[in-house]
């Protein structure tokens, strides 16, 4: 059995699956591969499909398979799988840190630093004690910032229209609801027909006065336009973001607008995360072969 690496892996994964197969991350090698290992820049699309005629399965370290067209793989009998769990930690620490960070203008503050600046009258820092933590979206990352802000005293509230209640959050029926009394939001959404774009003009007027926004989600989830307004108007009083239109983000009105702290996508990526995620590819191989 050829098993074929074709993006980046924690340096031990073939170490971990070799006693599967040959193990190879030679991508011209894709006609024989019988499993295909794959993160975001690989797209199994139909002609990827097409141009590997053993391939029987395809398994995504990551959330989400959005690069994979599921649709055919199901016809040509091909299983996918993804590494969904692995990554709830990793995701859910970083969206806190983009909440403490926007509250206490940690980018703010150490950009000016490094110019000589002293800025100490201009930085009123927000406490997270008591505030109000609206969650778009309590999956599994959602449920683990969730747990985290409960120890921070923060009063948790959460919208998801597939989850009746929560241990960690109070559930509201309805995503206005949700914004109108949260001091912070984060999203949690996946990227659907029905998400895309969501978080637009409408939805924003929705939000509290001087609201934070945190999106670890998906970019597309947000109208960059509307949420640029919105910091500039002051109806944000700052935005955390993580994830883009596209990975490096192309020309994003989000990166001109003020008061945003913008990652490059680096959720998922915790040396942990990527040592949890090949010890599930080793798991689903495993189960593959028995
Ligand atoms: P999940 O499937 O466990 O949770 C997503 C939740 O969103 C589900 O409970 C679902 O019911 C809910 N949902 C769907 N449609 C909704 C809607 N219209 N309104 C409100 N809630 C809705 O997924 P997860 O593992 O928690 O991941 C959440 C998101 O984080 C995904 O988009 C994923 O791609 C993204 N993610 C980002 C990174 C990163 O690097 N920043 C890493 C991993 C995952």
């Amino acid at each position: 059995m050829i098993i074929l690496i074709s993006d980046a892996f924690d340096s031990g994964l073939p170490g971990k699956i070799e006693k599967f197969g040959e193990v190879t991350d030679n991508n011209t090698r894709l006609p024989e591969a019988e499993v295909v290992l794959i993160r975001s820049k690989t797209k199994v699309t139909r002609e990827y499909i097409d141009s590997a005629p053993n391939l029987k399965l395809v398994i995504r370290g990551g959330v989400g398979l959005d690069n994979v067209d599921l649709d055919y793989a199901k016809v040509r009998g091909i299983i996918v799988h993804n590494t969904a769990m692995a990554s709830a930690i990793a995701v859910a620490e970083l969206a806190f840190t983009l909440m403490i960070s926007i509250t206490n203008h940690v980018t703010w503050a150490d950009r000016t630093m490094h110019a000589g600046q002293w800025l100490k009258k201009e930085m009123k820092r927000t406490e997270l004690y008591k505030k109000t933590l609206g969650i778009i979206g309590l999956g599994r990352i959602g449920t683990e910032l969730a747990k985290r802000a409960k120890a921070f005293e923060m009063e948790v509230v959460a919208y998801d229209p597939f989850v009746e209640s929560s241990a960690f959050a109070d559930m509201k029926t309805n995503m206005q609801s949700v914004l109108n009394i949260s001091d912070y939001v984060s999203l949690h959404l996946p990227l659907t027909p029905e998400t895309k774009g969501i978080i637009n003009k409408d939805l924003l007027n929705e939000f509290k006065d001087g609201a934070y926004l945190i999106n670890t989600g998906r970019g597309k989830t947000i109208v960059e336009e509307d949420v640029a307004e919105a910091l500039e108007n002051g109806k944000l009083k700052a935005f955390g973001n993580d994830v883009w239109y596209s990975d490096p983000p192309e020309n994003s009105v989000v990166l001109g607008a003020p008061n945003v702290t913008a990652l490059p996508h680096l959720g998922a990526s915790t040396k942990e995360n990527l040592l949890r995620i090949g010890d599930i590819i080793e798991e689903l191989i495993e189960e593959y072969v028995a």
